[in-house]
């Protein structure tokens, strides 16, 4: 009896446990993403507009957060964030428009913008009359690119190119609680925060390596727009973690393949990151996205990228790991499937066979041979089905913003060392300026 309440206390502990860390978890990326589309609400003066900032009211709309605005008399605003699902005439809908008004919104707009490239966190505004007739709409396509599309008699659709600045900010400070909090403590932004583990997640067990002390250095970009004081933050160009007397270091650099990534002073990328592909010479059949399955006739999302090569073709191993799955599994046929690290895992599928020695739970190496290209499982002819997995989802290997593994040779080594130096001496300057 005894026992089984402890056993009880100890399960409410695990669940209660479990669920800070995903309801922080989920914080966390819900913080990252307003964070990238920081808005102001604040209306400048324009020549042809007489707006004056009047009021701010926030409104809740069906879970929209919509910043409804007096400017002036005449207009109001009203600031329309994307949600997901939404559609531009779903966003139409909500305002007074006709449908004749509406069809022709869209239809005009389509010379200018491809309404389907419509972003989640995405912004439009909305300027009404006190009539509540919409007078003027504005989608923001770039931080400083915007669409306008005027409503008077007949409609006016021009794009009006916003003048961007480019800062550069360079911190430094000493881990005395988590790199997190004491980068928020330091003016960090939370998404380059985001960035700056990512960087280093292959190289730090960020629970474990970081002690009291540990020396932060970075420095990043960000954009303001004044005209409508936005900001939006860029890549990290430097960043340095110095645990007692290990350094680690990355430099930002675009590849002669035009991949931005991060290398250290001799031009090495940490072995212990990702391949994004890992066999040779194959090419990539199809990539990750939405397409029409070859077997099954729907519209699928493909989770992976497909790299037709003959059978038999070596696979290696995409980072350094353990083998957390190898056997048949389903439509992938015989798979394989490695654990990086706590976030990151790959996976293999549709092979004709393992390597030998290969099994679960055995250590590999990035570059390791794991197994051999085939056609097993759901497969219309010989092709490695490759996933990299993000907290155990799938993600777009071509949008991993990891290091590639790369070793920098030659011309690009040379172009880099130039680069880096530059970066390094920005750094110090704007550090100790
Ligand atoms: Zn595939």
């Amino acid at each position: 009896m005894i026992l089984n309440i402890k056993y009880f206390v100890y399960l409410t502990l695990i669940v209660i446990g479990f669920y800070f860390i995903y309801t922080n978890y989920l914080n966390l990326i819900k913080v990252n993403f307003s964070n990238n589309h920081i808005k102001t609400s604040k209306i400048e003066n324009k020549e042809s507009d007489n707006f004056e900032e009047i009021t701010k009211i926030q409104i809740e709309n069906n879970n929209k957060k919509i910043t409804l605005q007096k400017v002036g008399e005449e207009f109001q605003k009203q600031k329309i964030n994307v949600l997901k699902g939404d559609t531009f005439s779903s966003i139409l809908n909500k305002f007074n428009l006709s449908e004749r008004e509406i069809f022709e919104i869209i239809n005009i707009i389509g010379a200018y913008f491809d309404l389907r490239k419509l972003n989640i966190g995405q912004e439009i505004n909305f300027f009404l009359n006190n009539n509540k007739e919409v007078q003027k709409i504005e989608i923001y396509k770039e931080i400083d690119n915007v669409l306008v599309i005027e409503m008077s008699e007949k409609i006016n659709v021009f794009e009006k190119k916003l003048k961007k600045e480019i800062h550069q900010v360079s911190k430094e400070f000493y881990i005395l609680e988590s790199l997190y909090s004491d980068g928020l403590k330091n003016d960090i932004p939370q998404s380059i925060l985001i960035d700056l583990i990512k960087l280093f997640s292959f190289d730090l067990d960020f629970q474990r390596d970081i002690r009291v002390n540990t020396l932060v250095s970075l420095s990043f970009e960000y954009i303001e727009i004044k005209e409508n004081n936005s900001i939006k933050y860029k890549d990290i160009n430097y960043a340095l973690i110095s645990i007692n007397e290990k350094k680690i270091e990355y430099f930002k650099f675009l590849t002669d393949e035009g991949y931005t990534d991060y290398f250290n002073r001799e031009g090495k990328n940490v072995k212990k990151s990702i391949l994004k592909t890992p066999l040779d010479g194959a090419r990539i059949s199809s990539n990750f996205g939405m397409r029409k399955h070859p077997i099954s006739g729907f519209n699928k999302m493909h989770k992976g990228v497909d790299f037709a090569a003959p059978i038999g073709t070596p696979i290696y191993a995409g980072g350094n790991g353990v083998v957390e799955y190898i056997g048949y599994n389903g439509g992938y046929g015989k798979y394989i499937r490695i654990r990086h690290n706590n976030d990151y895992k790959t996976a293999y599928a549709h092979l004709s066979n393992y390597k030998k020695g290969i099994s679960q739970g055995v250590r590999v190496n990035q570059g390791d041979i794991i197994g051999y290209v085939g056609s097993t499982g759901r497969s219309t002819g010989p092709h490695l089905h490759y996933e990299i997995l993000f907290k155990n989802k799938q993600i777009n290997p071509l949008n991993l913003k990891l290091p590639s593994g790369k070793i920098l040779k030659g011309d690009e080594l040379k172009r880099f060392n130039k680069e880096y130096k530059k970066i390094y001496a920005d750094h110090l300057n704007l550090l100790y300026e």
